[in-house]
C-alpha cells in the first residue's frame, strides 16, 4: 500500500483524506481539554510558537517602520539633475563691494546684476583670488591687456 512510502501526490492526499478525522478528533479533544485547564494553551508548542513567530513579525514590521522614521526622506526632485546653480556675485562699486549669491540655470552669463545693497546695476560674477591679500576672497575680476586680474591686488586670475 502506498501508505508506507507516499511519493505521489494522490497518495499524499489519500493519506491526508484518511488522517483529516484522526487529527480533527485529536484538535477536538484538545479543545476539549483547554476548556478544562487554560493554561494548556501556552503549553501547546505550536500555539506558543505561533505566537512567538507572530511577536516576531509584529516586533521586526515596528522596527523597520523606526528606522524609516529615522531616515530622513529625500529631498524632493533629488532623482533629477540639476539644471541650475549658484553664481557668486561682487559689486564693481568700491563703495559697496557686496558679495552675494543668486540661483540661475546653469550657462548664464547675463552679468552685470543689480546689487541687492546700492541697488546698482554692477553685479559682476565673482571668482576666488587666491593671494595673500585676498585669501581666498570672492572678487570681481577686471580685464587688463587682455588678461582677467583681481580688482584688489591685481593678481592674475585664471
Ligand atoms: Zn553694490
Ligand atoms: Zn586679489
Amino acid at each position: 500500500m502506498a501508505q508506507e512510502n507516499p511519493n505521489r501526490f494522490s497518495d499524499w492526499l489519500l493519506l491526508a483524506r484518511k488522517q483529516a478525522p484522526i487529527l480533527y478528533s485529536r484538535a477536538r479533544d484538545w479543545v476539549d481539554a483547554v476548556r478544562e485547564e487554560p493554561s494548556l494553551i501556552w503549553r501547546t508548542p505550536a500555539v506558543r510558537y505561533a505566537v512567538y513567530g507572530l511577536a516576531g513579525v509584529i516586533v521586526l514590521s515596528g522596527a523597520m517602520r523606526l528606522m524609516r522614521a529615522f531616515v530622513p526622506p529625500p529631498p524632493k526632485g533629488a532623482q533629477a539633475a540639476a539644471t541650475s546653480g549658484d553664481f557668486h556675485v561682487v559689486c564693481t562699486d568700491p563703495e559697496c563691494e557686496t558679495h552675494f549669491v543668486i540661483h540661475r540655470p546653469f550657462g548664464f552669463d547675463d552679468f552685470p546684476v543689480s546689487c541687492p545693497t546700492c541697488r546698482k546695476h554692477s553685479g559682476a560674477q565673482a571668482r576666488r583670488c587666491d593671494s595673500l591679500t585676498c585669501r581666498g576672497r570672492w572678487v570681481a575680476p577686471v580685464s587688463v591687456d587682455h588678461t582677467w586680474k583681481c580688482a584688489r591686488c591685481g593678481r592674475r586670475i585664471e
